[in-house]
């Protein structure tokens, strides 16, 4: 069973991932059961879009029921779920307003789009000349846009030719930031923790540096949190640890706690008043069961602090992760339940080693194993999984 449906996606299916055997059926909380019936700690909560884990019943109770009512009206007619949620989220934010769409590469390019309309309506920047500042090993979703400004030869070779008006500098020096900026420059687009590049966490005042060189030439801060946002990293947003407000949050992911694909671009009226009728848009963007779904999703990080919880079981998972003796461990490093591994060698044969033991987990820029369980995971659940590390590690 398990291999005959391994063999029927490799033969039907493109082979653009190069996933850990592992067959799927069923999962709930912080576990997933695969075919066979074996039993799984889900030490990667599909990037973080489970923080709130699998199949949350009050995600799903929320589903069922919207479900039940109406699915999909497209913008061109109104839903009663959109203006809750744009209200719910940008009150999470602490912002002015919202822009739904569906994957996180979508609200990407949507805060791109923004930037550049807003970098030629408010700051003049002559036609088609507008630049966004990048950082080298950024992750910021597949299109061909974003791929063309991503430094990772695998992620950009035989795609281009790509979109001009990106720039590039090294993540985590604000100097080299500010020496980027030119006149035409309208936006910085970063991640407060550069998680595909390997859970890359940049120098503690990095975050209020960057707020202040963006302030000072009047140029947008873009927070892609996709992945560190709603509770990951310990608080609600990863900005909060430097206690630093963006111009604008990218958000995705979580967003929906793993039901459905949902994402937004939070920020001022002055950014998102630069999108007019037939501007922008998306069929699916903004659907009532996507609007209801992610309703439900927001009030679970809320209503069970998953923030904080995030931050006390990361705080001591660290801890323990440090006590694991290796020669073959090279850092250990995190914010709340955001942890990474790095070693010495190749991170996929102990992502395999620990697959045996029934962890799941993956190695992110061949190097790192991430260990990001979701947020609901339970202290003896994750002094479970130390013990299997050290098995792997030490035994
Ligand atoms: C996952 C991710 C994206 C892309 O989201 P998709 O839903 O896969 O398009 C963008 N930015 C960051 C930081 C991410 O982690």
């Amino acid at each position: 069973m398990t291999h005959q449906l391994i063999e029927m996606e490799n033969r039907w299916g493109a082979h653009n991932y190069h996933p850990l055997d592992v067959v799927v059926e069923r999962a709930e909380g912080a576990w997933v059961q695969a075919t066979g019936g074996k039993r799984y700690l889900d030490c990667l909560s599909a990037y973080s879009a489970l923080n709130q884990g699998h199949r949350h019943p009050r995600i799903f109770a929320a589903l069922v029921e919207q479900a039940g009512r109406v699915t999909l009206t497209s913008r061109a007619f109104r839903n009663d779920q959109l203006p809750l949620f744009c209200e719910e989220l940008a009150q999470l934010c602490g912002m002015e307003a919202v822009l739904p769409m569906n994957t996180g590469a979508e609200a990407v390019e949507t805060a791109i789009k923004a930037a550049r309309r807003w970098g030629y309506l408010r700051k003049a920047i002559p036609a088609d000349r507008a630049e966004i500042v990048v950082c080298r090993n950024n992750f910021h979703g597949r299109t061909t846009t974003i791929t063309g400004f991503s430094s990772e030869p695998a992620y950009r070779d035989g795609f281009g030719p790509f979109t001009p008006g990106f720039v590039e500098v090294p993540f985590g020096d604000a100097d080299a930031l500010e020496a980027a900026i030119s006149e035409c420059a309208c936006a910085f687009l970063f991640e407060p923790i550069q998680c595909e590049a390997g859970i890359l966490i940049p120098p503690d005042g990095y975050l209020r540096r960057i707020r202040e060189i963006c302030t000072r030439h009047r140029v947008l801060m873009l927070a892609d949190e996709i992945q560190t946002g709603l509770g990951r990293t310990g608080k609600l947003f990863a900005c909060d640890h430097e206690d630093v407000r963006p111009d604008v949050f990218i958000l995705g992911k979580a967003l929906s706690g793993g039901f459905y694909p949902v994402s937004a671009v939070v920020s001022s009226r002055e950014v998102l008043g630069v999108f007019g009728p037939g501007s922008h848009g998306s069929t699916y963007g903004g659907n009532p069961l996507a609007c209801a779904v992610a309703r439900a999703a927001i009030r679970v990080v809320v209503d069970e602090q998953l923030a904080a919880r995030s931050a006390e079981l990361g705080a001591w998972l660290l801890e323990e992760l440090r006590g694991i003796r290796s020669p073959v461990i090279a850092d250990v490093r995190g914010k709340g339940l955001l942890t990474g591994l790095e070693l010495k060698t190749l991170a996929r044969p102990y992502c395999e080693r620990l697959l045996e033991l029934g962890v799941l987990c993956k190695e992110t820029h061949t190097h790192t194993i991430r260990l990001a369980p979701p947020l609901v995971v339970s202290r003896d659940d994750l002094a479970w999984l130390v013990g299997r590390l050290r098995d792997v590690f030490e035994g």
